[in-house]
């Protein structure tokens, strides 16, 4: 597991130039990496520049209000949209999502509420998230760089 961790967070820093270099009005950079076994499947990304209907209709399909009212695409909802119909989304998919800051650093995000739901409706549950300090799970922390995993508590 902590292999795609490590996987994942190299992905977000070796796309984030591009990603940067297109959307320079952008605060942060999300990128949701779906994983089964140790094959990259598909990677999301958020579109926090207008309202997407790719993310109203995932909202209306799992009833999610708040995305209702702010229909803003994240990077977890358009990785399930990018996986949607072409493999099966069920607990053995690992989803890895990365933030990084206008500098290239790591930042909180943890699954919003709206996309919670969403995975725990499709039984997805081994997600990652980056917090300041590294990539987490909630219970364990898996640092960058430092390769050093810590208990959280
Ligand atoms: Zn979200």
């Amino acid at each position: 597991m902590l292999k795609i961790v490590d996987k994942s967070a190299q992905l977000a820093l070796s796309l984030f130039p591009q990603a940067y270099s297109q959307k320079r009005g952008y605060r942060t950079f999300h990128f949701a990496f779906g994983w089964k076994k140790n094959k990259l499947l598909a990677i999301g990304q958020n579109y926090p520049d207008k309202p997407s209907s790719k993310a109203l209709r995932f909202a209306r399909m799992f009833k999610t209000p708040q995305t209702i009212t702010y229909p803003y695409l994240h990077a977890e909802i358009d990785l399930v949209s990018r996986l949607w119909g072409k493999v099966h989304i069920d607990n053995h998919i690992k989803i890895v999502v990365v933030r990084l800051n206008k500098t290239g650093q790591l930042q909180n995000s943890k699954p919003c509420k709206s996309c919670r739901t969403v995975l725990d409706a499709l039984n997805v549950e081994d997600t990652w998230w980056s917090t300041n300090e590294g990539i987490t799970n909630g219970k364990v922390l898996h640092r960058i760089g430092g390769y050093k995993e810590g208990d959280r508590r």
